[in-house]
């Protein structure tokens, strides 16, 4: 057994199965991965395992890359296409053969079929033995055979896991496991071996349910004298219930996060939070995480789906980011939610209203709703509290102030002075006009600050929608 040198640049994978979706799980380990690497100066590199042909889709391809990019986990060069690779597989297999740790195997089905049943009917192992693992080559028949990997019968595998510990699997309960099948054409876990190999992959960060599939990879490496990668097997995400992750637990895609509004930064904060702690951090930017992720901090249990926490991170996040990022953010987000985009004037004054509208937005519709003023164009339509609110009295008052505003210098200070003024006049609070002006300048009675909406917009815009209130 040998093992990368210490000193090695880091090389880590994601190697999703083009099968469907990204899944969340599938999301997070690969974000793992990413900030392994990327953290450490290393490479992180894609490989899509389509070697089941039946199953894998060009289209799952290219919605897991989608995923992964909205999730902002670049990779190093090119995908790597498992199933191109096949020949490359073969060629091992018969490397195997050639330095006696594979044997050709001309064991038909039938004769393993009739092995097992006579097993089990001993009430003994059932695990297959080839009667070919040690047979004299000059005995072979000119027949179909498949490859086996001469797997040691006894004593055991250590898998050294960097999450789970030391991992021991007694060998007599793994079988002489085909790496080459009868029609020349790969085993997956000996495609998964050598293109970890080939590509030079020094951490296989994975989910927890590949952890037995380990013991047999590692078997392969030692069968080749090739350095096993660190392994370290990733405990699954579960539902906010403890129970195995479903599609009753909520959105199981990653795209649909994307697709609910959620800012990249704020779920890869919380993904890697999921399963990985770092002191009692919670918020924390993609720069820092590169800096502090480690094994050491991946937890053993099982890590639980929390929205709360979710979009209470998103909020931090849209709170914290730069003005122009979440403006293009949100174009991206409503063009993926298939919604119309903004018009360049729209795009203009919501970059100029953002330092409010991120505030206390915790998905990309929340900060959409508070930016109505900005997006709905006169007559602009009212909700039912907007519209009672606008009541005989307060659109008088509406109608008096415009003389006013269209004198004013357009400061923040000098409309207060007039709101203010113009409230005191009225003997009613500030409160109480509030609402009548927002209801004139964004149809509801909850919205952002009467100030900064009319900052936005401007005096023509402000006069016209008051105008248009007091009618
Ligand atoms: N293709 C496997 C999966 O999607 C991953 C295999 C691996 O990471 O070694 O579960």
């Amino acid at each position: 057994m040998t093992a990368h040198p210490a000193d090695a640049p880091v090389v880590t994978r994601f190697a999703p199965s083009p099968t469907g979706y990204l899944h969340i799980g599938g999301g997070r380990t690969a974000l793992f991965n990413w900030l392994y690497a990327r953290g450490r100066g290393g490479k992180f590199l894609l490989r899509i395992e389509d070697t089941d042909r039946e199953r894998s889709t060009p289209e799952a391809t290219a919605a897991i890359l989608r995923g992964l990019t909205w999730l902002g986990l670049d990779w190093d060069g090119e995908p790597i296409s498992q199933f191109a690779r096949r020949d490359r597989h073969a060629e091992v297999a018969h490397q195997m053969l050639a330095r006696g740790t594979a044997y050709k195997c001309f064991s038909t089905k039938e004769e393993i079929d009739a092995f097992r049943a006579e097993a089990e009917a001993r009430g003994t192992y059932a695990l297959f033995q080839s009667p070919w693992r040690d047979a004299d080559p000059a005995t072979h028949p000119d027949a179909p055979f498949a490859i086996r990997m001469k797997a040691p019968r006894d004593g055991e595998t250590v898998i050294d896991d960097q999450v789970q510990g030391r991992v021991v699997i007694k060998n007599e309960t793994l079988d002489d496991m085909i790496v080459l099948r009868s029609d020349a054409t790969p085993t997956y876990m000996l495609a998964v071996v050598v293109d970890d190999h080939d590509m030079g992959v020094t951490h296989v960060i994975r989910g927890d349910d590949h952890l037995v599939n380990a013991a047999r990879q590692q078997m392969i490496y030692d069968a080749m004298g090739w350095a096993i990668p660190v392994w370290a097997h990733i405990p699954l995400i579960h539902g906010p219930d403890g129970k195995k992750l479903s599609k009753r637990h909520g959105a199981l895609g990653v795209e649909e996060y994307q697709a609910m509004g959620y800012p990249a930064a704020g779920m890869r904060n919380y993904l890697t939070r999921l399963g990985w702690a770092h002191g009692d951090a919670e918020f924390f930017t993609s720069e820092q995480a590169k800096q502090w992720f480690d094994l050491k901090g991946i937890g053993r249990a099982p890590a639980r789906l929390d929205f709360k926490k979710l979009e209470n991170l998103c909020g931090q996040h849209i709170a914290a980011g730069a003005d122009a990022a979440l403006l293009s953010e949100l174009q991206a987000y409503l063009a993926a939610s298939g919604q119309p985009a903004l018009t360049n004037a729209q795009s203009a004054l919501m970059l100029k209203g953002m330092s409010s509208l991120k505030d206390r937005a915790k998905t990309f519709p929340e900060l959409l709703e508070k930016a109505r003023y900005i997006t709905v164009s006169r007559p602009i339509s009212r909700d039912e509290a907007a519209e009672k609110s606008l009541d005989p009295v307060s659109r008088g008052i509406l109608k008096s102030l415009t003389p006013q505003l269209r004198n004013a210098s357009w400061t923040k200070d000098d409309l207060e002075a007039i709101l203010t003024g113009a409230a005191a006049e009225n003997g009613i609070g500030f409160g109480k006009l509030a609402a009548p002006l927002r209801a004139a300048l964004a149809g509801r009675t909850v919205s952002p600050s009467v100030y900064d909406m009319m900052l936005v917009i401007g005096q023509d815009e402000t006069i016209a929608r008051l105008e248009d209130a007091a009618a």
